[in-house]
């Protein structure tokens, strides 16, 4: 899905003009108020930057947690209107509301940024209903998309507003989102490897199917790992499984033939609370009054071996309760393995809510770490995009 991008438009397209940005600025909130992670509100900036030196004026667009159509001072973007200026080092307007907002965007000055309130303040927003899009599309003189964490999501101000606002194109992050997870792991350099975890198989599946064709090799981890180990006939003890999932796991390593690498063994305790009396055992040997709560040194180092091979790398899902130290030392060792093959020159992306928690601070080691969660899987299933289906084709 190669997509017209902010690159592609002529500079006279940019000056003076409303550019009508999408981004994602859903972040965490701390307990006062304010901004707890900028991470998302940094990744819009490459796009913003552009539109302001290009004399556009920036108006932005995102919504914020889940308040269902109606306002919920909790959940207002104005704390990240203060984030926001101090990133762009400059003042930030604030609209509060989308109708009687037109007139604000109109005097902005050349270079000047302003940001809506919580599209899902309005309930025309979730229902794409094209009354609200045609009062966000005047807010603006083009439309930009940089939100691909909304882009399976059919919303007013993913696409509907899209199609009334032209040109409507990709912004930077969304442009990036679209190179890794689409061209770079359709037309993979060879050998790939994807590496899979996380907690249940039931919602990978998809992923699993799509990219067994493409890949060279799938390394399981994560819970996932212990249905797989089911599916083998070894007991997993009290360790979390989808025990309704079996005989897929059976028919997908029948599938992948010598793709499919299981675990080795794993770190196994009798509760994550009681991680003193963890232990290490081999796969076939999980006592059944302990759980698996990692992959062992012996698979940290196997898994290595293959991602160091890779010349392309994909990584979804952790290894373990990578939340609950010591846990987290597969998932670490994994997100070490990818960025000493970044250096050998392998191009590495990681995909997935909770993976990209898990390398936090640390995303310019790989190629790219896409900010997508659910919208990054399912974009890697194959499935459209709303959002990005309807920006116009390159
Ligand atoms: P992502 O968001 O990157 O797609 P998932 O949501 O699929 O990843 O999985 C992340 C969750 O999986 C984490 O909360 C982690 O604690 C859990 N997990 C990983 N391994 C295990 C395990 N062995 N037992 C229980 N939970 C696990
Ligand atoms: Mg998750």
């Amino acid at each position: 899905m190669t997509r017209r991008t902010l690159r592609d438009l002529p500079p006279g397209a940019l000056d003076g003009k409303r550019a009508l940005v999408r981004v994602d600025f859903n972040v965490p909130l701390a307990a006062d108020g304010s901004v707890a992670d900028d991470t998302r509100i940094r990744a819009t900036l490459p796009t913003i930057k552009y539109l302001r030196e290009h004399g556009a004026r920036v108006v932005l667009l995102s919504h914020l947690g889940r308040p269902k159509g109606s306002p919920d001072p909790k959940l207002s973007l104005r704390p990240v209107v203060r984030s926001l200026e101090k990133l762009v080092g400059a003042p930030v307007e604030f609209i509060a509301d989308p109708v009687a907002g037109a007139a604000a965007t109109r005097r902005l000055p050349r270079g000047g940024v302003a940001v809506l309130e919580n599209v899902r303040f309005w309930p025309g927003e979730e229902q794409n209903d094209p009354e609200f899009a045609r009062t966000l599309a005047a807010l603006g003189d083009f439309y930009v998309n940089d939100a691909f964490g909304t882009a399976h999501r059919a919303h007013a101000s993913t696409e509907a507003v899209a199609h009334l606002l032209k040109p409507a194109v990709a912004g930077f992050l969304v442009e990036r989102e679209l190179r890794y997870l689409g061209e770079a792991l359709e037309r993979p350099v060879r050998p790939f490897v994807a590496v899979l975890g996380g907690a249940k198989i039931s919602g990978k599946i998809d992923v699993i199917e799509a990219l067994l064709p493409r890949v060279d090799q799938i390394l399981i981890g994560g819970a996932m790992a212990s249905t797989f180990f089911l599916a083998v006939d070894f007991g997993v003890g009290q360790s979390l499984v989808e025990r309704d999932k079996v005989d897929l796991a059976k028919a997908l390593i029948a599938r992948a033939g010598s793709k499919l690498i299981l675990p080795r063994g794993a770190v196994v305790a009798p509760s994550l609370a009681r991680a003193a009396e963890r232990r290490e055992v081999a796969c076939d040997q999980i006592p059944s009054d302990y759980a698996v709560f990692d992959i062992d040194e012996a698979t940290r180092l196997d898994f290595r071996a293959h991602i160091l091979r890779a010349k392309t790398v994909f990584w979804n899902g952790p290894m373990g309760v990578f939340e609950t130290p010591p846990f987290d030392q597969g998932t670490r060792a994994v997100g070490d393995a990818l960025v000493e093959a970044g250096k050998r020159g392998a191009v590495t992306v990681v995909g997935g809510g909770d993976s990209a928690a898990a390398v936090r601070g640390l995303e310019a080691r790989f190629t790219h770490v896409s900010t997508g969660g659910g919208a990054s899987l399912e974009f890697l299933e194959g499935k459209t995009l709303p959002g990005v289906a309807a920006l116009e084709a390159a």
